[in-house]
């Protein structure tokens, strides 16, 4: 299938790493040219290089995206090496675990980690998108509709960024700009890998979670993740918006009860 992406411009927010990495990847795999917004700056140099020596352009723009000055510079410097923009990925995000306990400051700085930014980057990209009559795809978390605890700014940020999907997609339905959100649940990516390390019995940790997602019995990869991204992306989706697509091989929705791999009761009467 060609998904008629050569040539198209993606800003992705947080594209060094982890589901980041893949979705850059994987656009410039299908001839697309990345403008990668990441706070740290190794692995986005190494990008940019790497992909310029096989001619390719992946343009690495340093900033920290809780900085609202740095959500702007990032859409107008895309805008200066590129001249417009087609896609916007919002992707960068953690899990700070900001509970009720922290108080409202701390909730404050987990909604500038996790949901201002999302708003931030689609505003400034705005008039551009609409250019382009683009497409926007925002990452949020299988946390917005299970819950966790003790994660209250991460949990109201990604219900936040469900709950703006569906309003951009109506406010931009007559700009002809798709907005949709991909929801992974449990990804494997280096990070995940180092947080199982930490336990006293990796293996078993890795085992535990992977008990309990049902297609499977496995993580999630990130390119699992970016494949739908991308696809969401591209011309060959071009009548889908507004829609929460959770890639988590069934860990969301389906019954545990009947799913658990450990789980040894005969529950099918
Ligand atoms: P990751 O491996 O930690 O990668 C996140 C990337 O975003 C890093 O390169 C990080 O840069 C960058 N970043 C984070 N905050 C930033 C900021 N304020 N400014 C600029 N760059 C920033 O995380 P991931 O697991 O791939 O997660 C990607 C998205 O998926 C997040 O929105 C996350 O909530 C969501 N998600 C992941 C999972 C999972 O199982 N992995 C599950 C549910 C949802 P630095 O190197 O500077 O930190």
């Amino acid at each position: 299938m060609d998904l008629g992406l050569t040539g198209k411009v993606a800003v992705v927010t947080g594209g060094s790493k982890g589901i980041g990495e893949a979705i850059t990847r994987t656009l410039l795999a299908e001839g697309a040219h990345v403008a990668n917004v990441n706070r740290s700056s190794t692995e986005g140099e190494a990008l940019e290089a790497e992909y310029a020596a096989k001619g390719q352009r992946c343009k690495f723009i340093q900033g920290d995206l809780t900085q609202m000055d740095a959500c702007e510079l990032a859409v107008k410097t895309t805008l200066a090496e590129f001249g417009t923009i087609d896609i916007l990925i919002n992707n960068a995000g953690v899990n700070d675990g900001v509970s009720l306990t922290d108080g409202p400051k701390a909730f404050l700085s987990s909604l500038q980690n996790n949901l201002i930014h999302y708003y931030a980057m689609a505003h400034y990209a705005l008039e551009a998108l609409k250019k382009s009559q683009g497409a926007i795809i925002n990452i949020s978390s299988k946390v917005a509709t299970t819950g966790q605890g003790g994660t209250s700014g991460y949990a109201a940020s990604k219900g936040g960024i469900n709950g703006m999907t569906r309003e951009w997609a109506l406010d931009l339905a007559a700009d002809n700009i798709r907005v949709n959100t991909v929801v992974p649940a449990e990804t494997w990516t280096p990070l995940y890998a180092e947080l199982i390390d930490q336990s006293s019995d990796p293996a078993a940790a890795r085992k535990q979670i992977e008990d309990i997602i049902p297609l499977g019995n496995r993580f999630t990869s990130s390119q699992e993740i970016a494949d739908m991204v991308v696809f969401l992306a591209s011309q060959r989706s071009l009548h889908t918006t507004g829609q929460i697509h959770y890639v988590d091989g069934g860990y969301t929705h389906l019954d545990r009860k009947y799913t658990s791999r450990s789980n040894n009761v005969d529950l099918s009467k």
